[in-house]
């Protein structure tokens, strides 16, 4: 009998969620992608469940985070990195106890969510800009460090010519590109128009006004000469199908959101004589998968609060930053990296990957198992259109996150 063709394995150590592998790990040299090679040295075993440093059986463990969560009128759920079953689990043990809860990179995430919900967005998924986008125009920062096989899964010289025609092209707007970069673009031209990002609104509005034939009579914006930019609006009109990527984790700059909004006057001024649409790079830790199961489970996205049997969303004052101020409890999950809690003045129950180190012994510590590792599970691609299967890849038996959750919930209930 002929042998079963293996089945794709996705990989859960960022936002791309690559499903092109047929065995994690062993063409990882070949893919080049350090932030898996990372992932997969996460040990198999963690030493167990730990009370403030003493090792316990997983039982006292729930036991004993159980009565710290009875006894707090401020928790917060924070980190957020788990599978949908884990985000789940969070979910409700966070109605159960009344916590604030929020994503370690929501950050990033709510600057392109607060203005998506203001004025929409004309978004591509990650298969639209394989097959169809003849211009890719990278915003900031180089964003191949979070996400290192865009370029090499989703846009390069490689790739069969998009659909409907034209030549692949990239610009790079604000910074110039890693060289591991240009080698996985190929034989793809590259154009560079370096400028200060802190100003990208600025920017974004200057070539918004160049697309649409308004009124404009700046000399230079951002460290950008007018001609420069004459030449960079005619370069994205004259594109058959283009795209705009950027990260938004990185801009930390003030009111990074309003860059964004600008991108997406720019992008629909665009689409009055061409197509173009965004692509906002996000999801790392499943984030994506957490905006889209707290919005099933309650009709908003992260930053939310379950206060006295009601639900509170606020994308400024829920942020588990802003929050971390106010609580007396923290609950810290973080199952695809060993991250750390953020240092914290109240007891600590961490749930996250084995091997993590602490700063100072946890409360209550329990290393879970990687989703896509230890267990099988569910996350969300950057483009928030697909769930992405992950597989059981090694012999392990450290608890799933949902579980431990769970069991701290149904404690709860006795
Ligand atoms: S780019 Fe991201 S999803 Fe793809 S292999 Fe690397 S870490 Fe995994």
């Amino acid at each position: 009998m002929a042998e079963e063709p293996a089945a794709p394995v996705a990989c859960p150590f960022c936002g791309l969620a690559c499903d092109d592998f047929f065995d994690l790990g062993d063409d990882l040299d070949s893919k080049g992608c350090g932030l898996a090679a990372e992932g997969l040295a996460i040990p198999a075993e963690g030493g167990g469940p730990r009370l403030a440093g003493g090792a316990v059986a997983l039982d006292q463990a729930v036991t004993a985070a159980a009565k710290l969560l009875r006894g707090s009128a401020a928790p917060l759920i924070a980190g957020l990195g788990s599978d949908v079953d884990g985000l789940r689990a969070a979910l409700a043990l966070a109605e159960r106890v009344g916590a604030t809860v929020d994503h370690l990179a929501s950050d990033g995430l709510f600057r392109n969510l607060s203005v998506l919900r203001r004025k929409g967005m004309i978004a591509l998924t990650l298969g639209e800009l394989r097959s169809r986008c003849d211009l890719l125009v990278v915003i900031g920062a180089d964003p191949r460090p979070g996400f290192p096989r865009f370029y090499q899964r989703w846009f390069n010289a490689s790739l069969p010519a998009p659909i409907g025609g034209g030549t692949r092209r990239v610009l790079f707007l604000g910074a110039e590109p890693l060289p591991e970069t240009r080698a996985d673009l190929g034989e793809i031209p590259i154009a560079v128009v370096p400028g200060e990002i802190s100003r990208l609104a600025e920017l974004a509005l200057g070539l918004r006004s160049l697309v649409a034939g308004d009124y404009f009579s700046a000399g230079s914006i951002a460290g950008v000469s007018r001609n420069v930019l004459t030449d960079v609006a005619q370069r994205l009109g004259a594109a058959r199908f283009g795209a705009a990527a950027w990260a938004a984790e990185a801009f930390t700059f003030p009111h990074g959101d309003i860059a964004v909004s600008a991108l997406l006057d720019l992008i629909r001024a665009l689409n009055r004589t061409t197509r173009f649409g965004a692509v906002p790079l996000t999801g790392r830790d499943n984030g994506m998968g957490a905006v889209q199961v707290a919005t099933w489970q309650t009709g908003y996205p992260l930053r939310l609060a379950f206060e006295a049997g009601t639900l509170r969303h606020d994308p400024t004052h829920l942020s588990w930053r802003y929050r971390l101020a106010q609580a007396d409890l923290l609950v810290w999950l973080s199952s695809f990296r060993r991250e750390p809690p953020p240092p914290f003045d109240g007891p600590v129950i961490a749930l996250t990957a084995p091997g993590t180190a602490f700063a100072a012994p946890p409360a209550v510590c329990i290393p879970v198992g990687v989703p896509g590792l230890d267990h099988a599970g569910d996350v969300f691609r950057s483009d928030g259109v697909v769930a992405l299967r992950l597989a059981r890849r090694r012999p392990s038996t450290l608890p799933r996150a949902a579980e431990v959750l769970q069991a701290m919930n149904e404690a709860l209930a006795c």
